[in-house]
């Protein structure tokens, strides 16, 4: 059957870059089976034939991704935890940490509540930065010049 048959000259469908929506066009040229370019018979342009069912070109907007917080600070904590053990784990004696004692870089002390952790910063007058397992904390110690 012919009832679908298009040829040059017929009359079909197509979105109209110039008109913006979907008008009665003229085929014009013909590509083996498929509409290779068509006119407009509202703005008379002639343009290569975009079905109307074709979704427009419209770009998505950008589906917004999962927030990896949760898993980021996760890592953050394995890596602390990981720093935290090689930086510990070398040291046999490490001090009790008491608020009057001072200390000094790379010092490993032995914190009551929070058990191990290693002196990175000293901060003057008497703050001591300390990493432990969990956590950097920054922890009172004695004053030191
Ligand atoms: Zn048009």
């Amino acid at each position: 059957m012919t009832e679908n048959q298009i040829q040059a000259g017929s009359s079909v469908e197509s979105q109209c870059k110039k008109c913006k929506t979907v008008t009665d066009h003229h085929v014009v040229v013909m590509s083996g089976e498929k509409i290779a370019k068509v006119e407009c018979k509202v703005c008379n342009a002639r343009h290569a034939y975009v079905s109307p069912t074709a979704e427009p070109k419209v770009k998505k907007p950008a589906t917004p991704r999962p927030k990896k917080a949760a898993l980021a600070s996760t890592k953050q904590a394995l890596a602390l935890a990981e720093q935290w053990e090689k930086l510990v784990t070398p040291c046999a004696k490490p001090l009790t940490y008491s608020m009057e004692r001072t200390f000094q870089i790379g010092d490993v002390i032995d914190h009551p509540t929070f058990g191990l952790g290693y002196v990175q910063k000293l901060m003057k007058p008497c703050t001591a930065e300390i990493q432990f397992k969990d956590a950097i904390r920054n922890m009172r110690c004695g004053t030191f010049k």
